[in-house]
C-alpha cells in the first residue's frame, strides 16, 4: 500500500532538519524520510575532525551562529564549543527536531524516484511506496565520495593509520585536514593538488581554505613534516604516484581528499548536470523536474556556492516561498527570515574579491 504526504524531504542532515523546522513554522509540516539516524554525516565524522565554520553565541545581536539551522538556535550555546564535533552537531540537529516537534521516519532508504503525468511524484523505499506533490532532496554528498581506485578515504580516526609517509590526493579543507592530523600523531605527508588553494587567499572560502585551516597551516609548515606539490597526480597506482615532476613510492594507500560527486547518486536522475552541478531554477527547484527542489551545499548559482551551512541555510526560505506561493498562501515567517538574514535571493553580492 501506498502512502502519500504532500510534501517529502529526502534527508535529515542541516538542510532537511533546516527546511522542515521553516516548513513547519509555516504551517506546511513536511514528512523527513532519513535511511540512517538524525545528522548521520556528522556521526560518520572522524572523532578528530572539528567544524571549520566556528560557532559563535552572536543571536541576540543579530549575528546568529554560523553553524544554526534556524534563526533561534546555536551550536556554540548548546555546546560552548566554537567548532563542534561530529557527534555533537548530530546532537544539535535532533535537539531541533525535537523543538519542531519534526515528523521523521528514520530507516528509510529512498531507492527511486518517478514523476507520472500528472506530476505525482512516487519514492520507491525498503519500507514501500511513499507519492507527494512537493519533494525536497537534502540527500547531500557524503555518500558520494569521489572514486579513485587503490586509495583510501578517513574512517573513525586519524589514529588508524598507521604511522609512515602518507601521499594525500587534494589539497582543500579535507586534505589539509589530513596532513595535519597525520603530523599530529607522528607522521609525514605529501599533499598534491595542482590548484594549490594552501598558496593563495579568497574572499570567499568556497574557493580556497577557511581560516581556520590556515591557522593549521601554519602550523603544520612549522613543523616540517609536510610537502606540497602543486601538480596533477597524473597515476595513482598501488605503490606509486606519479605527477609531473615527481615520482612518489607508496608506503601506504594514497588518500583520497577529493571530494564529492553527487550525480552518482539519485540526484544524478532528478536534475540537470550540465556543468557538473545541478541545474536548478531560480528557487532552487528542478530545470528536470517540477516541484522537486534541491537544498543543501550542492546549490550553486553561477560563482555563487552555497556549500556552508551558514550559505545554503539562506535558501530554505526561497523554497519555501515558492512553494506557499504555488498554493496561494503566504507566511509572515518568510520576512522574519529575511530580517534575520535568513533569506538571499539576490545573487549579486556573490560575485567578486573583497578590495581588502
Ligand atoms: C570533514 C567535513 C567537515 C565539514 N566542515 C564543515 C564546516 O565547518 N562548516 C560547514 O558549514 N560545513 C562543513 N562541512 C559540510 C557539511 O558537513 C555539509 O554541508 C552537510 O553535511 C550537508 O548537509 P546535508 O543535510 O545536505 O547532507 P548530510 O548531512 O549528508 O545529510 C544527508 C542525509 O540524507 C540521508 N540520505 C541520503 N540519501 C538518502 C536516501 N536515498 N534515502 C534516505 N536518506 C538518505 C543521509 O543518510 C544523511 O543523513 C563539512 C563536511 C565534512 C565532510
Amino acid at each position: 500500500m501506498s502512502k502519500t504526504h504532500p510534501i517529502v524531504i529526502v534527508g535529515a542532515g542541516p538542510a532537511g532538519i533546516g527546511m522542515a523546522a521553516l516548513l513547519s513554522r509555516c504551517a506546511m509540516p513536511a514528512l523527513i524520510l532519513e535511511r540512517n539516524r538524525i545528522g548521520e554525516s556528522f556521526h560518520q565524522w572522524p572523532q578528530e575532525t572539528r567544524f571549520i565554520s566556528p560557532s559563535f553565541t552572536g543571536n541576540f545581536f543579530g549575528s546568529i551562529d554560523l553553524n544554526a539551522v534556524t534563526p533561534e538556535s546555536s551550536p556554540a550555546y548548546a555546546f560552548q564549543t566554537e567548532h563542534p564535533s561530529g557527534k555533537q552537531y548530530a546532537q544539535y540537529l535532533e535537539d531541533v527536531a525535537d523543538f519542531y516537534s519534526l515528523n521523521i521516519d528514520l530507516g528509510v532508504d529512498v531507492q527511486d524516484v518517478n514523476v507520472d503525468d500528472n506530476g505525482i511524484i512516487s519514492l520507491t523505499t525498503n519500507e514501500g511506496e511513499i507519492r507527494c506533490r512537493v519533494l525536497i532532496w537534502a540527500g547531500g554528498e557524503a555518500q558520494h565520495a569521489n572514486e579513485i581506485p587503490h586509495t583510501v578515504g578517513v574512517q573513525a580516526s586519524y589514529k588508524d593509520f598507521p604511522t609512515g609517509h602518507h601521499v594525500i590526493i587534494g589539497g582543500s579543507e579535507s586534505g589539509i585536514e589530513a596532513a595535519y592530523n597525520l603530523a599530529e600523531n607522528g607522521s609525514t605527508a605529501t599533499v598534491i593538488d595542482p590548484d594549490a588553494p594552501w598558496a593563495y587567499r579568497v574572499s570567499d572560502s568556497s574557493y580556497g581554505l577557511s581560516p581556520y585551516t590556515f591557522d593549521r597551516l601554519r602550523r603544520l609548515k612549522g613543523t616540517g613534516k609536510v610537502k606540497f606539490i602543486a601538480e596533477f597526480a597524473e597515476e595513482i597506482g598501488k605503490k606509486q604516484v606519479r605527477t609531473e615532476s615527481s615520482v612518489l613510492d607508496l608506503e601506504h594507500p594514497a588518500i583520497n581528499a577529493t571530494g564529492f560527486d553527487i550525480e552518482t547518486g539519485l540526484a544524478g536522475k532528478l536534475f540537470h548536470f550540465p556543468d557538473g552541478y545541478p541545474e536548478l531554477s531560480e528557487c532552487d527547484e528542478s530545470t528536470r523536474y517540477k516541484n522537486i527542489y534541491l537544498v543543501g551545499p550542492n546549490v550553486q548559482h553561477d560563482k555563487a556556492i552555497f556549500c556552508f551551512i551558514y550559505k545554503y541555510r539562506q535558501r530554505f526560505a526561497v523554497v519555501a516561498r515558492e512553494i506557499l506561493s504555488r498554493w496561494g498562501e503566504q507566511s509572515p515567517v518568510i520576512d522574519d527570515y529575511a530580517d534575520k538574514g535568513f533569506l538571499l535571493d539576490d545573487l549579486s553580492c556573490c560575485d567578486g574579491e573583497c578590495v581588502c
